[in-house]
């Protein structure tokens, strides 16, 4: 098979592969954005009101899914609760979405998100 016969599918996943999970969050969020832009193009030129109406939901659920990978994948640089800056990273306690907390705060919450109650851990 020749480069040029290569399926979109396989080049989407040759762009994930090797990545970290936050740099696929954040390529797949992007992905989302183009996603939306299309559905929402489509929808314009949509004559069935019905149709349109389903595609702008479409937009609207791609639009979320690239909001949630955006917020998963955007380090804060301060503490949400003291705001103390937290510009070396590795200072950050965060949890899956991103809620990030200086140590001190961090254990006073007993490593538990007040947001979302998820876990906090240091940050990588
Ligand atoms: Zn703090
Ligand atoms: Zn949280």
């Amino acid at each position: 098979m020749s480069n040029h016969d290569t399926a979109p599918e396989q080049v989407m996943a040759s762009l994930f592969a090797g990545l970290s999970r936050p740099e696929q969050m954040a390529l797949l969020g992007r992905l989302e954005s183009t996603g939306a832009r299309l559905y929402r193009a489509w929808a314009a030129q949509e004559q069935n009101l019905k149709a349109r109406e389903a595609l702008l939901k479409a937009a609207s659920r791609e639009e979320e899914n690239g909001d949630l990978l955006r917020l998963m994948t955007t380090a804060k640089e301060s503490c949400e609760k003291c705001r103390k800056p937290l510009p070396a990273r590795s200072d950050a306690h965060v949890c899956s979405f991103q809620c990030t907390f200086c140590p001190d705060c961090a254990s006073a919450v007993n490593q538990t998100c007040p947001n979302c109650g998820g876990v906090l851990a240091p940050a990588a």
